[in-house]
């Protein structure tokens, strides 16, 4: 039996494993896909505390290596449910295999939100994308939108400005939820269009993608624009379906306050995942070493 469990390993769950580790908890991460979270679709880190500027894959390998170097196990299997038993928690997991632990931190996560109109999922990959460090380099010089208000979306819109011969900024308001800084930045450049207060209906071309229909929310007008690709950032979703017999969710995230205890004792909450305000690279960070601060607590004293 491992002391702590840690579901998924973006930045929430590793800094948990440091923290868990370095209190010499015998710690197993599980991880669904590639470690390091959402984080490592991000180009460029600019806001963590003194590291001036990092792409979010360094970062992800860093926090990995730091992890695993003071003897974390990270396995890459997706834990498919969380039970008590009398001596702790089981685990089961996709490969078949279940695992046990004294206590469970649930780092996660979100995962993209989709948009939801038609042929959305046949164009994935021929046109359209939700990761514009993954497939923003195959748009070299062609023209391409991005879709959402929030700082990834301008984040990413200001990145494809550099590959892309023109970005247009679809958002469904004339208010950006993005850093000001951001806003003004990509307001800057001279190859970005921002469009507002536009929603995409409808997609168009075959058998890749070759424009958007627009509604305009304020007064229902329509209009066109042809794109080579539309990258989709609105928002994520947290992971938290396997959960939702186990824990207290709220809006599909585990019902957690600061000290990342969940409704079962024993069970932690950290990251995106958790009921929040500030969605943020440090403050997944911080999550995980609370998290795993209450997890030791719980084990050693069981408070
Ligand atoms: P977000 O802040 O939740 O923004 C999602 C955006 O998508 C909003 O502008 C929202 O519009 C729009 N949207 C949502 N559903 C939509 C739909 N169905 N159709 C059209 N538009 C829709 O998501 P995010 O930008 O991915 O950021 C997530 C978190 O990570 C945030 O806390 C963000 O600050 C953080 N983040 C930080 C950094 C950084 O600090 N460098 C970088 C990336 C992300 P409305 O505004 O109208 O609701």
């Amino acid at each position: 039996m491992a002391d702590i469990i840690i579901v998924g390993a973006g930045p929430a769950g590793l800094s948990a494993a440091i923290y868990a580790r370095r209190a010499g908890m015998s710690t197993t991460l599980y991880e669904r896909e590639m470690y390091g979270g959402q984080i490592i679709n991000t180009p460029e880190i600019e806001n963590y505390p003194a590291i001036a500027k990092i792409s979010g894959f360094d970062f992800a390998n860093d926090l990995y290596n730091q992890a695993i170097n003071l003897g974390a196990t990270l396995e890459f299997d997706k834990v498919t449910a969380v039970s008590k038993t009398d001596s702790g928690f089981e685990v089961a997991l996709e490969s078949g295999r279940t695992d046990t632990a004294k206590a469970v931190i649930l780092a996660v996560g979100a995962s993209n939100r989709h948009l939801g109109i038609a042929r959305e999922d046949e164009l994935l990959g021929k046109g359209i994308s939700y990761c514009a460090t993954c497939d923003g380099a195959f748009y070299k010089d062609k023209v391409v939108a991005v879709n959402g208000g929030g700082n990834t979306a301008v984040e990413d819109a200001i990145y494809l400005a550099g590959i892309a011969s023109k970005v247009y900024l679809i958002h469904r308001r004339n208010e950006f939820r993005a850093d000001e800084v951001l806003v003004s930045a990509a307001k800057a450049l001279p190859n970005l269009e921002i469009v507002t207060p536009y929603v995409i209906e409808s997609l168009t071309g075959e058998p890749k993608l070759s424009g958007v229909e627009l509604t305009n929310k304020e007064d229902g007008s329509k209009k066109s624009v042809d794109v080579d690709g539309l990258f989709v950032a609105i928002g994520q979703e947290p992971k938290t379906a396997d959960f939702k017999d186990l824990i207290t969710l709220q809006g599909g995230y585990i019902e957690a306050g600061e000290n990342c205890r969940t409704n079962v004792e024993g069970i932690f909450a950290a990251g995106d995942a958790r009921t929040k305000k500030v969605r943020q690279l440090t403050t997944a960070c911080a999550d995980g070493a609370v998290a795993a601060l209450a997890a030791i607590d719980y084990i050693k004293l069981g408070v």
